[in-house]
């Protein structure tokens, strides 16, 4: 059996007040996910990140019900099943907010806010929701795919943020104040190590924390950042994980291999891919998506640039020369086996098998790599019979090259 993670019972309340403030709030922001969260908090809105919102869709699987509305409405069925999920749903008038949380519907937009530093996607998505809402919408437009990041990008990057004050002043009706930034700075950099740290406790070995705790447990440092509920739940995260590496207790007790996860989250299979893993002695030790919500450079003192060059430096925004180097980075921090890229079919920005790079890594580091092919929301593209073969096989492989590489 598995471990249960004790602090999902204090999560489950803190992302309960989070949606419950957002339902009654005055000034309500939409952001992307890796978007300027600290600076839209400054300002006082609530922030709320339809992404998150694509996630819930599916993990309660609804995402499969509403991405046909979308597809009617011209979407292809291959653009990203958050996208399709989240605007399916608002023209079926659905949300799993009600059945979780008692919330009628997504909260309305004051103000809806883009960050492309993940994707394109992103624009035409909020775009599609600023029209219907008729609402006023304004779009960060990093350079993307760079090798390196210098002054001249983030310099870029701090121009657009400040675009973004006069309207900021505008639609929430307060004037910028820098303490106040530099105060949701520090909360967000604060929140963000703690996490890191969390993840950090699965170098131990049995690692107690995996990669599918790790996709409910990153919901505070995805939504709430730049606030206190954030931080303080991080603390108790990691005090609990600690206790547990200084327990040697871990997510399987017999760790027979550790295993790097590529890509998106399948989110409605997260439980079904949980019970195989651990039933097979193995555990996802870290992943490129946990690792996303880790922002080391904000520096509160320096809140613009920090963040200009924090957000512009995420793994999903840079080269394949760059993202080798993540990659080797984690193999390495984390003791891995074996790697596993999950080639999300609607989501090639978040894929990083199409290009060679498990060839590439695997001629490099010597860490045999598996390619799954599914999807984040849309289940007609995962098979699950199939990639519950091929991920058994692999395992078998890699408990069988450890047994030689011990002789
Ligand atoms: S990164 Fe992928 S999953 Fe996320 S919004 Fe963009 S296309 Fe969708």
């Amino acid at each position: 059996m598995s471990l249960e993670i004790r602090s999902t019972t204090l999560l489950k309340k803190v992302m309960k007040n989070y949606f419950t403030s957002l339902d009654k709030a005055d000034k309500v922001a939409w952001c992307t996910s890796v978007g300027p969260a600290e600076l839209l908090r400054s300002f006082g809105f609530e922030v709320y990140f339809p992404e998150n919102h694509g996630a819930l869709l599916g993990a309660t699987r609804q995402s499969i019900e509403h991405i046909p509305s979308a597809i009617k409405q011209g979407f292809s069925g291959h653009v990203c099943s958050y996208t399709t999920a989240d605007i399916g749903a608002y023209l079926d008038g659905s949300t799993p907010l009600k059945k979780h949380y008692g919330i009628d519907s997504i909260p309305k937009p004051d103000l809806i806010v883009y960050n492309t530093n993940q994707c394109r996607e992103v624009e035409d998505w909020f775009t599609w929701f600023a029209d219907q809402y008729e609402c006023p919408i304004v779009g960060i437009h990093p350079p993307r795919y760079l090798n390196e990041v210098s002054q001249d990008e983030t310099k870029l990057v701090v121009e657009q943020f400040k675009k973004m004050i006069p309207i900021c002043e505008k639609v929430s009706g307060n004037k910028f104040d820098i303490d106040r930034y530099k105060q949701t700075t520090k909360l967000s950099k604060e929140a963000t190590m703690l996490w890191q740290e969390a993840l950090r406790t699965s170098t131990a070995k049995p690692a107690p924390f995996n990669f599918f705790d790790g996709t409910i447990h990153m919901g505070p440092i995805v939504v709430m950042r730049g606030t206190q509920e954030a931080k303080d739940y991080y603390t108790e995260l990691l005090k609990e994980l600690n206790s547990l590496v200084k327990a040697g207790v871990g997510f399987v007790q017999e760790e027979r291999s550790r295993i790097f996860w590529d890509g998106m989250p399948i989110w409605g299979k997260l439980r079904m891919l949980s019970d195989l893993f651990s039933q097979n002695n193995s555990t996802i030790v870290a992943s490129t998506y946990c690792n996303s919500w880790i922002f080391d450079e904000l520096d509160e003192e320096n809140p613009f640039d920090s963040a200009a060059l924090a957000y512009t430096k995420i793994f999903i925004n840079r080269s394949e020369k760059a993202k080798m180097e993540f990659f080797k980075q984690w193999v390495s921090e984390y003791s891995v086996d074996g790697m596993i890229f999950h080639d999300s079919k609607t989501c090639f920005n978040n894929s990083n098998a199409r290009f060679g790079m498990p060839q590439r890594l695997t001629e490099e580091t010597g860490i045999p790599s598996l390619v799954i092919e599914g999807d984040l929301c849309d289940l007609r593209f995962f098979s699950e019979g199939q990639s519950i073969t091929k991920i058994e096989t692999f395992i078998e492989q890699l408990e069988s090259r450890t047994m030689v590489m011990q002789q």
